[in-house]
């Protein structure tokens, strides 16, 4: 008797502890430094999509291209390890420093590697975005650089009660594979024209048989254990923080350079269990992706059969009106989970106009596809807020929901942002909802162990009775 009623006790405050905190949340809703300090608070699980170049802070790469001495073209801004011949443009970060214009340009270079002081008006946004990544990319390709921004990727994450990432970490070269026919090319665009699957499953065929010929594991597997080593050097995996790596493949690039790098990929995260995913990135809207889409699709769904266990996630859907014509809305995250087969959807923006949308819901929910929701990157890229986005549709079919960053760094954003949103955007959903959706973002994680999950999980649910016994203590009166 004595056990039932003490269960019973139990039971009354961890239910009267949630309404605490769910009538505190509705009290802050409108109040965005009150969200703010709650969600700083609050443990927030982990960070499905997450790129790793875009995630970090402009700060760090600047740093690192003064710290080299790397010169600067004045106009344009580029940056180089050292200048072309004849042209005075080029000046080297020392020689700003002496003169006292360092600060300035480098107040300029935060501008152009990130959406910084950005106006929303003299330059269209997705290009804003976008363009930043291939200003830095001079800053992120050795191994010393990657290692600085892993290390502040688990800082920041630490700092904001985030306790997993899987970033989109790189995408893989492999010079054995040059020598493959480019004709390739072209008779993968014949099949694309003419919508062939059969005829596309058997070129991809005969050329994943010369992928792997060529070397493609060797490469995978060389490429995995330089992961592994910088992975256990910077002791990522301690007791409060765990990391994991998608491979990516670019969309804007050949068909023939997409799918060797799409086996290279698959091949290595088949190998790996460091590296636990593949995805494709790059703007949708751009002509190559919307050209070749159809046959990207059909390169995953190859690559799946050929390497079962890999898991992938796909950017898709991050489209809107006005970006693509409105029969371009209408497919992509259909494609994505129906022909490629992805365990889950990057963006989704475009549901509302998809084919058989409810459907296409219904189907995500039942097979288990989350949907990974980036709010402050659709706000910024596609001008999608509010009740523009999806995310109520959703939510409506059940469809298990992420909440991640998308590109923390260069949207000058974090994952306690994104919370702030959506518990102010969307009113009705609750801390009951929000906890689920942390739960989430450990449950649809590509982690391969199950223990570790287990674990993730289990420091998870410690962190959040920590956070509500302590939201009690300071909030009694
Ligand atoms: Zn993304």
């Amino acid at each position: 008797m004595k056990k039932i009623l003490f269960l019973a006790l139990i039971a009354t405050s961890l239910r009267s502890t949630a309404q605490t905190i769910d009538q505190y949340l509705e009290s802050i809703r409108n109040n965005s430094a009150e969200l703010t300090a709650f969600f700083s608070q609050m443990p927030k699980g982990g960070d499905l999509h997450n790129h790793y170049s875009g995630s970090v802070y402009a700060e760090t790469y600047i740093d690192y291209v003064v710290g080299q001495d790397y010169v600067i073209n004045t106009n344009t801004l580029e940056v180089r390890t050292t200048a072309p011949a004849n042209d005075d443009n080029w000046v080297h970060f020392s020689k700003l420093n002496t003169s006292g214009q360092l600060p300035a340009y480098k107040e300029k270079l935060m501008q152009k590697w990130s959406v910084k002081d950005y106006n929303g008006i003299s330059y269209p946004s997705d290009k804003q975005f976008f363009e930043t990544f291939s200003g830095f990319g001079i800053a992120n390709n050795s191994q010393a650089r990657l290692d600085t921004g892993i290390l502040e990727l688990k800082r920041r994450a630490q700092k904001e009660n985030v306790s997993y990432i899987e970033t989109m970490f790189t995408t893989i070269h492999c010079s054995n594979l040059n020598s493959i026919d480019t004709s390739f090319n072209s008779r993968l665009e014949d099949a694309l024209n003419k919508r062939d699957e059969a005829l596309t499953t058997s070129l991809l065929e005969q050329l994943y048989l010369q992928i792997e010929q060529k070397g493609a594991k060797g490469c995978a597997i060389s490429f995995n254990s330089e992961v592994a080593d910088m992975h256990q050097s910077l002791h990522i995996d301690d007791s409060s923080f765990t990391m994991r790596y998608q491979n990516y493949v670019t969309r804007v690039v050949p068909p023939l350079e997409v799918f060797k790098s799409l086996v290279l990929s698959f091949e290595s995260a088949n190998t790996s269990p460091l590296i636990v995913g593949v995805n494709i990135v790059a703007p949708e809207d751009n002509e190559v992706s919307m050209r070749d889409y159809w046959l990207h699709m059909q390169m995953f769904r190859f690559c799946h059969s050929k390497f079962p266990n890999v898991k992938y996630a796909m950017h898709a859907g991050e489209l809107t009106l006005g970006l693509v014509k409105p029969e371009d809305l209408t497919w992509h995250i259909n494609e994505a989970v129906h022909t490629a087969g992805a365990n889950r959807i990057g963006h989704g923006v475009d549901m509302p106009y998809e084919h058989n949308c409810y459907d296409l819901l219904q189907y995500m929910a039942k097979n288990d596809i989350a949907i990974e929701i980036n709010l402050y990157s659709n706000e910024f890229i596609l001008k999608v807020q509010d009740d523009k986005h999806p995310i109520s549709l959703y939510r409506e079919f059940k469809v298990p929901i992420v909440i991640c960053t998308d590109d923390a760094g260069v949207l000058r954003s974090n994952l306690t942002q994104q919370y702030v949103l959506l518990a102010k955007r969307y009113k009705d959903i609750s801390y009951s909802d929000i906890k689920r959706y942390v739960f989430n973002s450990i449950d649809y994680s590509f982690i391969e162990e199950d223990s570790i999950k287990e674990k993730l999980k289990t420091d998870l649910k410690a962190r959040f009775r920590t956070f509500e016994k302590e939201f009690i203590a300071t909030h009694q009166n």
